[in-house]
């Protein structure tokens, strides 16, 4: 078959590479003149890790696989902590924490020279009998029997398939970096809790750390530089919180805005599909947006390889696991008013009570009711 996928994120290249291996033909289209490789950093959950494992993506030497994820309270009491061998034993995979760029250059290596057309930007496309007639803004015209929009939050594709559903802001924005720091994380990913909010802090590789500060923020921002603004709120707060941002320059932080979709039911249309960010924005908390695109792009492969005429089931399959995903990455921060009772130190105190193993088996659970692919 010949396929068009338009968006070279990481939706858009994890799909071409599947596709390719299936023995479709695919071009990918991307209005950017060169990757878009900004961003900080990614975590992976099991059911990524086993979806870029499936297409044979090689994940050597990238990033960092935490040795647990903990959650402690913002004056460092340690409250759980989940042990990544524990996540590996029952889901199959570890997770694992990228910086955004690296995952997206391994993905467009492994695909052959030409793949991608850069600078070229989807305006519309018409459907004829099985085919598709797709147009770029500068003219070009491409032909194909499945369209596939990878294109983003403000997906045109979406909007020529079935009218656009612009993306709401949610009124928090992530404050996030990656950095080179000599912060020593003894190889966790930790998330802090507190009355001001949630943060998280992780190794990817190299000696970087990431981190990401959950904030309110008002359509202008608020007043000030973010990290002046970072420092007032969470400076009060332990380590790890407290001695990176002592740590951290102007450039080294990047103010990401939150914003979601309502997911409708309906996942395409004729033979145009939409996966990743395109069909469902959402925060970055709890790392969803790049696992739900890969879980979409796992099920889209696995149907495809049924038959064409399985596609239909598509957006049935994955409707649940991303709404569910998308309502744990908004509704799960600890950013809005009013405070929620886990947010005060007692509280977070009586819970470090609870055994370890309860924990993580509600993280597994969580990430087998978002996921597709997990056994
Ligand atoms: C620049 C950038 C930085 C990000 N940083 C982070 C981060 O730090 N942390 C995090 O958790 N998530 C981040 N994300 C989001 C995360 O990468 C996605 O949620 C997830 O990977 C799913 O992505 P996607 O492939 O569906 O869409 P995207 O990653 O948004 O990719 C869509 C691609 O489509 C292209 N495109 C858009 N419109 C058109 C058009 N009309 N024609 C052709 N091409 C088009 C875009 O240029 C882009 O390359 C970032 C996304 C981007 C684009």
């Amino acid at each position: 078959m010949r396929i068009l996928i338009v968006g070279a994120g990481i939706g858009g290249l994890a799909a071409a590479l599947g596709l390719q291996a299936a023995g479709h033909r695919v071009t990918v289209l991307e209005r950017a003149e060169r990757l878009r490789t900004e961003g900080g950093a990614i975590t992976l959950w099991p059911n990524g890790v086993t979806v870029l494992r499936d297409l044979g993506v090689d994940l050597a030497g990238l990033g960092a696989h935490p040795s647990a994820v903990g959650l402690l309270s913002a004056r460092g009491r340690p409250i759980l902590t989940i042990p990544a061998r524990e996540l590996e034993a029952r889901l199959g995979a570890p997770p694992l924490c990228v910086a955004r760029m690296e995952l997206l250059v391994r993905l467009y290596e492994g695909l052959p020279e030409g793949t991608v057309r850069f600078g070229e930007r989807f305006a519309r496309y018409v459907q004829r009998g099985r085919a598709v007639r797709v147009e770029t803004e500068s003219g070009t015209v491409h032909g194909a029997d499945l369209l596939i929009g990878a294109d983003g939050a403000w997906s045109r594709v979406r909007a020529a398939a079935f009218g656009a559903n612009v993306p709401k802001p949610t009124g928090v924005a992530t404050v996030q970096g990656l950095v080179p720091s000599k912060i020593d994380l003894d190889g966790r990913s930790l998330m802090l809790l507190g009355r001001e909010g949630d943060a998280g802090f992780g190794p990817a590789g190299d000696g970087r750390v990431w981190f990401f500060f959950d904030v309110p923020w008002p359509p202008d921002g608020p007043a000030g530089r973010p990290l002046e603004f970072l420092r007032r709120r969470f400076g009060g707060w332990a380590w790890p919180a407290h001695d990176l941002l002592a740590e951290l320059t102007d450039d080294d932080v990047e103010v990401f805005p939150n914003h979601r979709h309502a997911i409708p039911r309906r996942w395409g249309r004729g033979r145009c599909l939409l996966v990743g960010d395109a069909m469902h924005v959402m925060p970055p908390f709890f790392a969803q947006g790049t696992n739900q695109a890969l879980e979409d792009v796992s099920t889209l492969l696995r149907l495809l390889g049924q038959g064409e005429d399985q596609l239909k089931r598509y957006g049935p399959l994955r409707l649940r696991q991303a709404r569910l995903a998308a309502a744990l990455a908004t509704n799960g921060r600890f950013v809005k008013e009013p405070l929620s009772l886990v947010q005060s130190e007692p509280v977070l105190r009586l819970m470090a009570a609870a055994p370890g193993a309860s924990a993580t088996a509600a993280i597994v659970a969580i990430l087998r009711a978002t996921s597709n692919r997990l056994p």
